[in-house]
């Protein structure tokens, strides 16, 4: 057969991982084309940045566009449980870089990013699948699409996102080492939000033991609010609604939770659950929801490999682990750029050694979070975040991973992610216990 089209790289897939990535090759002066099986703008979660991801931004030339949508501005995390707050904010940061970011309703964001590559000369091809792709011994391919046509390409980018594209394509996907979890949200109305002093940082709430609560003030005066945990949390005595499928757009706007448990709605659902936890039930009451809350779970995915003869992935189609520490388009948007240097090398007919220039510092960057992630689930963390009497040095190494910083080797929570925190917290408990000793003494 053959193709209709031919171009240095094609990328799949339109989220932050496929237009960094397009961007930053385009700029280096090869032909890139997008295919994007949606229409856009499209519903996709994800919505609190990190100040890492600014730089990737950057280099792809869209922060300007970025910035001239009025996105409210994220400084920081703010912890809280049983009425104790931890507040992070990114100004203390031990890593030196970007002290701040964007709090973003996803459908805008990603549609600044594609109409900003597009406006650059990528074409972006909308509501075209990509059904299968043949590689050749040299690493070239031709792509297939479900509009009967077919690219060849000398390099394919994945950022397919919960697609996954050729991990699916070729079998090369694999479990994760995460147990299934479930989140169930909403986008509401937030007139009583000062009563929080926000919006100008995200919030994560401990609801219940590994049951947490998201809260992202937006600059429309909108709050998107989540609910995590395991499913058993749902399914029992505070419900579920309907799981809709797959993170990425597979439900409309308007679709959501049928209820169940007891609720005849997931909206009565989330108002249930919302009116169950203090920190957010008075200024959330009566709120108008956008939408009929929606359901997603088991997100957590990965992969034997990030990369092949002729393709790489990028963003969640390589490692995605948990939303707790909004890591995943920070994640997505710096495999990207790095991904996109070392594409453009290969172009030029330089040699890559694609295990040790990509995958190796990009499960860097995955393992540190998901120390984090466990040590979230198991506790650990809460013990740090609320300890009395923080180390101010020690609070700033932990904010730069919070930041996105997990790179910086020179940060001990980052150099020594798998055993720093436990250490902190037998640390901080060590102490306490003094403390109280001391007292009755
Ligand atoms: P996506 O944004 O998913 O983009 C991939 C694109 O590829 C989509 O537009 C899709 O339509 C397209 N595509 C798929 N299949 C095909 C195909 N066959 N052909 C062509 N195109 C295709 N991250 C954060 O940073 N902050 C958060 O607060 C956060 N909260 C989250 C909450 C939950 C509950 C979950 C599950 C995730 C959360 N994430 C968060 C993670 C975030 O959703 C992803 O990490 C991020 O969207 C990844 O970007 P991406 O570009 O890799 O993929």
């Amino acid at each position: 057969m053959t193709p209709s089209s031919s171009v240095d790289v094609l990328v799949i897939g339109a989220g932050p991982a496929g237009t960094v990535a397009a961007s930053i090759i385009h700029q280096a002066g090869f032909s890139v084309r997008i295919v994007e099986k949606q229409q856009f703008p499209r519903f996709v979660i994800g919505e609190s940045l990190l100040p890492r991801c600014m730089e990737a931004l950057d280099e792809a030339g869209f922060l300007d566009a970025v910035r001239a949508a009025g996105f409210q501005e994220k400084g920081g995390a703010k912890f809280e449980k049983n009425g104790k707050i931890c507040d992070y904010s990114f100004g203390e940061a031990f890593t030196a870089g970007w002290t701040w970011t964007w709090q973003v309703p996803r459908a805008e964001f990603d549609k600044i990013l594609a109409d900003t590559v597009e406006a650059m000369g990528v074409p972006v091809s909308y509501g075209v699948s990509v059904t299968g792709i043949d590689f050749s011994s040299d690493g070239s391919s031709v792509t297939t699409l479900d509009d009967g046509s077919s690219v060849s390409a000398r390099f394919i980018v994945d950022g397919s996102g919960y697609g996954r594209v050729i991990p699916r394509l070729f079998g090369l996907d694999k479990p994760s080492s995460l147990p299934p979890r479930r989140a169930v949200f909403v986008h509401l109305r937030d007139p009583r939000r000062s009563m929080a002093d926000e919006p100008n940082r995200i919030t994560i709430v401990v609801h219940k033991p590994g049951v947490w609560i998201w809260v992202i003030p937006f600059s429309s005066g909108v709050t998107s609010v989540g609910f995590v945990g395991d499913p058993g949390f749902f399914d029992g005595a505070a419900a579920a609604g309907s799981t809709v499928g797959a993170a990425s757009g597979a439900a409309g706007p308007n679709a959501g939770g049928t209820g169940g448990a007891g609720f005849n709605s997931g909206e009565a659902q989330m108002r249930a659950l919302i009116a169950s936890q203090p920190y957010i039930a008075e200024r959330m009451e009566g709120v108008e929801f956008l939408w009929e809350p929606r359901t997603l779970q088991s997100w957590s995915s990965t992969t034997d490999t990030f990369s092949g003869n002729g393709f790489v992935l990028t963003g969640n189609v390589t490692e995605f682990l948990d939303p707790v520490f909004s890591s995943g388009v920070t994640l997505a948007t710096v495999s990207s750029q790095m991904a996109a240097h070392l594409v453009t090398r290969a172009l030029k007919g330089e040699s890559v050694d694609w295990a040790k220039e990509y995958a190796e510092p990009m499960m860097q960057g995955v393992n540190t979070f998901r120390s984090y992630v466990n040590t979230w689930y198991e506790g650990v963390l809460d013990t740090i975040f609320f300890a009395d009497d923080q180390d101010p040095l020690i609070k700033s190494q932990i904010c730069s991973v919070l930041a996105g910083y997990v790179w910086d080797m020179s940060n001990p929570y980052v150099r020594n992610h798998e055993t720093a925190l436990y250490k902190l917290q037998s640390l901080i408990n060590f102490r306490d216990a003094a403390r109280k000793k001391s007292a009755v003494e």
